[in-house]
């Protein structure tokens, strides 16, 4: 059986186990990413390497991207050598990064003009969910070609749903992770609170844990901040472009205003480390 072609774009903390993913499950794929040291683990699995985003989108059927931000998109598409000077035509080009919904009109419109089709199909979930194929993913776009695309989106996530035209993944994501802020926020709050007034951050996690209030997130940040262990899974940093992208699509609410205030003043110490070292910031 003829198996489509993947190109992959993006060798980060969410790129390379997603990537995993379609070559644990027989995809032929190739990638490319800018630091090319991040290749190697993916070639030792049997990854084509692509010396550039247009090669790559030359010799595949679909290509995936997940990079930073829209700054990496722009640089991607219109750089050097980038995807949007292949001669190419009828490719998908799947943008699973948390980027504006701006850059994705854009670029889905300027796909249309060569030819080829362009979803935004951001996820939720982090590192251990990409490691094992249970993201969440919100798409955007015609659905004829999210139907073509779907099996390969299936093997990334639990769940992949289309919620509208291009730029709809991207400004549900930006939604979903608002409250991924007021969560981190929320609980580095009431961990600070605790532990000041005599409770032992142990003793309340579990106690959250076992009662409605617990959740996924309550567990692998709680474990997180009882071990001191703030490697970034998802890196502040990110929650900071992505406050300020919600900002961009208007959202003024109180919570949503303090949330950037808070993340904003933390993102130079600890930019590189993980969203819940926030409570390092805030102590
Ligand atoms: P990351 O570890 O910081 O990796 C970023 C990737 O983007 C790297 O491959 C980097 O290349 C590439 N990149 C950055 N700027 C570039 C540019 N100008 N040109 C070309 N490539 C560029 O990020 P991540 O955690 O994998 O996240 C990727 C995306 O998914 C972000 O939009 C993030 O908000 C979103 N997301 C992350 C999580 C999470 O838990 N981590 C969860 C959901 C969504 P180099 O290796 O050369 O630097």
């Amino acid at each position: 059986m003829n198996m489509t072609r993947i190109g992959w774009i993006g060798l980060g903390n969410m790129g390379i186990p997603m990537a995993e993913q379609l070559l644990n499950a027989g995809y032929p794929v190739v990638v490319y990413n800018r630091s090319k040291a991040k290749e190697a683990a993916l070639k030792n699995l049997g990854a084509g390497i692509a010396p550039s985003p247009r090669a790559l989108l030359e010799e595949t059927d679909v290509v995936i991207i997940m990079v930073s931000d829209d700054k990496a998109i722009q640089d991607i598409f219109d750089g050097e050598d980038g995807l949007l000077s292949a001669k190419t035509s009828n490719k998908i080009l799947i943008n699973m990064s948390t980027v504006s919904p701006k850059i994705s009109k854009e670029m889905a419109e300027r796909c249309k003009s060569v030819g080829s089709f362009y979803l935004d199909a951001p996820v939720s979930g982090s590192v251990k969910q990409a490691e094992t194929g249970q993201l969440v993913i919100m798409v955007g776009g015609e659905e004829q070609v999210f139907q073509k695309v779907k099996p390969i989106l299936d093997k990334l996530g639990k769940m992949t749903l289309l919620v509208g035209l291009n730029g709809a993944g991207n400004t549900a994501k930006l939604a979903i992770n608002s409250l991924l802020a007021l969560y981190a926020q929320g609980l580095a709050e009431t961990v600070i609170f605790a532990n000041k007034n005599g409770i032992e951050t142990s003793d309340l996690l579990n106690l959250i844990n076992n009662a409605a209030l617990g959740n996924i997130f309550t567990k692998i940040k709680g474990e997180a901040i009882i071990s001191d262990n703030y490697k970034a899974a998802f890196a502040l940093k990110h929650i900071v472009k992505d406050l300020s992208l919600a900002r961009d699509e208007g959202i003024s609410s109180p919570l949503a205003k303090t949330a950037f205030d808070t993340f904003k003043s933390a993102e130079q110490t600890y930019g590189e480390s993980d969203i819940i070292a926030i409570i390092k910031a805030l102590d």
